[in-house]
């Protein structure tokens, strides 16, 4: 090691929502970046080298360059003013920002909402219908004999889930890894996945509630129709020798991503998951997990629950929360041209939402807080510069299994962090408002 590097060990990836905490960074002081990530995988390692310090505006208001403080200023101002504002984004930012977003949203009377509705949404609804039979990401490395992918790339989208938490990992009761465990791939198409698993299920695109209904019934010993294979394209034989497996194994979990949720049949798919795992119960151990993208998508889930009762898709113009996806979920104000202003946070819905919801991005006074330029912040009224969490930020995140995991700095930035600026905007707002909880506009 030379005299310009040092070492941060167990720092933290925050790329995905395994927030794998045993990074050993080797930071190169004179350039102020990070040469070497041991133990990340291919994501991760592209994660750190991606977001090294490099020199960028403070700040872009109206496309001028300017600084923190003005953009404040501005995006202060257009807060105050709106008569419905939507906040969004808020899954790759630490637990403390979040919370500062949640709070202006209450005193603007906003509407709050996290990427969540775009990949998970569908499961946090079930979970309020059906409830979640869980577990920690350590138990189940230590326990799981029988693992269910539904829905989910995991080799590509979280590579070390494999090998760090399920599948290969060795555990306390399962000490010989992949041989102590059985692996089942669910899925409309083969993907990198299927390589690990003894059994592919390749269902017919559409028609995973069908398939997950019929395992339930086999689970209860209940007759299925031979003609589920002409439907869903899974032999009953195959359904049977699963159904069988789940329930002789002795610590089973169903992991399960967004081909599922995001699918025909939504909230109900997760719901018959759910409901999957429960059944088992009456036989062994078995619990469920949603696999989730974002570094700290959880942390937004629990902040914006403990906080207003909801996880995402919150109405507060009226004073308290409301909670109604379809109706608060922000690809849906947006589509239906509601919103006024918007202020994301490290989210870049100017990329992947329908066309209709980004072309009234485009019309509308937009406040971006990112690390780096977005399609949506090209088009921001303001645009603010902020640190990156787990790399210059240091704070809380939670990881897919709802851990906390503290975050550890290595390299100092000289932006402000999404915390320091959101509090800020925060308290410029109050002064805006004149202790009126709501903008005058709509207190009238
Ligand atoms: S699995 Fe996810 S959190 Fe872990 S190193 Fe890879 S990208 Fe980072």
């Amino acid at each position: 090691m030379s005299d310009n590097t040092h070492i941060v060990r167990d720092a933290t990836c925050t790329f995905c929502g395994c927030v794998c905490d045993d990074m050993h960074l080797t930071v190169d002081v004179a350039a102020n970046k990070i040469t070497k990530a041991e133990n990340a995988c291919v994501l991760g390692r592209a994660w750190f080298k991606e977001h090294g310090i490099e020199n960028r505006p403070f700040a872009l208001v109206a496309g001028r360059e300017a600084s923190t403080e003005e953009a404040i200023e501005e995006a202060a101002q257009i807060l105050a003013r709106a008569r419905f504002p939507v906040i969004y984004g808020l899954s790759d930012t630490t637990c403390e920002a979040q919370r500062q977003a949640v709070a202006i949203a209450d005193m603007i009377g906003g509407n709050l909402d996290t990427t969540t509705s775009v990949c998970h949404g569908p499961s946090g609804i079930a979970f309020q219908g059906v409830g979640e039979s869980t577990a920690t990401l350590g138990e189940i490395r230590n326990r799981a004999d029988l693992l269910v992918f539904w829905g989910g790339n995991p080799a590509e989208s979280h590579p070390r889930l494999f090998t760090r938490y399920a599948v290969t990992a060795k555990g306390m009761y399962v000490p010989n890894g992949r041989k102590d465990r059985f692996v089942a791939l669910v899925d409309v198409r083969r993907t990198p996945s299927a390589a690990v698993a003894d059994l592919f299920l390749q269902v017919k695109p559409q028609r995973d509630f069908e398939v997950l209904w019929a395992l339930r019934a086999l689970v209860k010993g209940r007759r299925v129709d031979p003609a589920i294979e002409k439907l869903t394209g899974v032999s009953l034989a195959t359904l049977e020798d699963l159904a069988g497996r789940m329930k002789r194994c002795r610590y089973g979990v169903l992991f399960f991503g967004m081909g599922l949720t995001m699918t025909r049949g939504r909230h109900f798919n997760s719901g018959a998951l759910l409901a999957l795992a429960t059944d088992l119960n009456e036989y062994t151990h078995f619990v469920a997990k949603p696999v989730r993208g974002h570094g700290n998508v959880t942390g937004a889930d629990n902040v914006v629950s403990w906080q207003t009762g909801f996880p995402f898709g919150v109405n507060l113009s009226r004073g308290y929360p409301r909670f109604n996806p379809g109706e608060f979920t922000t690809a849906d104000l947006l589509g239906r041209g509601e919103v006024d202003a918007a202020l994301i946070v490290a989210a870049d819905p100017g990329a992947n939402f329908p066309q209709r919801a980004i072309d009234h991005l485009r019309s509308i006074p937009v406040i971006v807080l990112d690390p780096k330029p977005t399609h949506t912040s090209q088009h921001a009224r303001v645009a603010i510069t902020t640190a990156t969490y787990g790399i210059s930020v240091a704070g809380t995140v939670y990881r897919m299994d709802d851990v906390s995991v503290t975050l550890r700095t290595a390299l100092p930035s000289p932006y402000p962090s999404d915390e320091e600026v959101l509090t800020r905007i925060k308290a410029r707002v109050r002064e805006l408002l004149g202790g009126n909880r709501l903008p005058a506009a709509r207190a009238a």
